[in-house]
């Protein structure tokens, strides 16, 4: 019994090497290049059969929040550094799904409440204008199971729609991506919502598998927010979300949709990921880039 058990317990260690080696071996493979880390100097278009490297698209939902992105005090007390710095400093472009009531003039009350500043429609410009995505969370953020037995489906659709054009008023392009509110949402309401051109993210297509590297990788940044000592929930929250990494890498998936929110924990916490994640050879890429990207790559 004994001897079987050290076997079974070397045997547990050969397959986590292996897994280890593995998880090397394909991710190491398919590292970008030195030249290819540095976008702007590569003027060739991606081309076909070309593996996407280690790659992440870096989304944030619920905003846009004025606070965190400028990097200021709300009216309620709470500080934040800046996203859009932090972004900046790093080269980093990212995607933001907006609720669109935020974007609305009639938000300006609201917004002015979490930030004596800037509204949250400027916000979203000074987004757009830095070269960040701006994609689309509805107008509402109502949850569509309730919205869907209050209202029904077309209500669901007809806000969906609202949240696009108050997003297209800003930056001219009509969004091609919806994350659902809780990422709820049913098969049948789903393929209508793609029947209209947009690709909805999701964690899990249920039945239907979703390749994983189309699968959102929720950070759960809204939990540990609110947890009592913001400093060690800082420390957990990056410490999760580089697990969730090392879990992908071992199963050879090397490219990640990573999903935060607007939310000051997230801030902190991006600004050691981010360079950790540049150290492992990721490279970061707006969400359009990044399908573009796993498009191309060979199959
Ligand atoms: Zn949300």
């Amino acid at each position: 019994m004994g001897g079987m058990k050290i076997l079974s317990r070397r045997r547990v260690r050969e397959l986590q090497w292996f897994g280890l080696v593995l998880s090397i071996v394909t991710c190491w493979n398919v590292a970008p290049r030195t030249s290819e880390l540095s976008r702007g100097h590569s003027p060739e278009p991606v081309s076909v059969n070309k593996p996407p490297g280690k790659l992440v698209a870096l989304t944030f939902d619920d905003g846009p929040k004025p606070y965190v992105l400028m990097g200021r005090k709300s009216q309620k007390g709470v500080s934040s550094p800046s996203l859009l710095d932090l972004l900046d400093r790093e080269g980093v472009k990212a995607t933001f799904f907006v609720m669109g009531f935020r974007l609305a003039d009639t938000a300006n009350d609201f917004c002015r409440q979490i930030d004596v500043g800037i509204n949250c429609r400027q916000a979203a410009e000074e987004e757009h204008r830095r070269g960040h995505e701006i994609e689309n969370h509805t107008y509402g953020h109502g949850t569509f199971s309730k919205m869907a037995k209050r209202y029904g489906e077309d209500w669901i659709l007809n806000d969906i729609d609202r949240a696009s054009r108050i997003i297209q008023s800003l930056t001219g392009v009509r969004p091609r991506y919806i994350r659902p509110p809780d990422w709820d949402i049913s098969e049948t309401l789903r393929k209508e919502i793609e029947a209209r051109g947009y690709h909805v993210m999701t964690k899990s297509k249920g039945d239907v598998s979703e390749a994983p590297a189309l699968e959102d990788v929720d950070s759960q940044d809204y939990i540990y927010a609110k947890l009592r000592s913001p400093q060690s929930a800082a420390k957990t929250e990056h410490d999760y979300v580089l697990q969730r990494i090392d879990q992908r890498e071992r199963k050879g998936i090397c490219t990640h949709i990573l999903v935060f929110h607007e939310l000051p924990i997230s801030v902190e916490v991006l600004s050691t990921l981010i360079p950790e994640l540049k150290q492992r050879g990721y490279r970061f890429e707006l969400l359009e880039d990044y399908m573009k990207s796993l498009a191309a790559a060979p199959k």
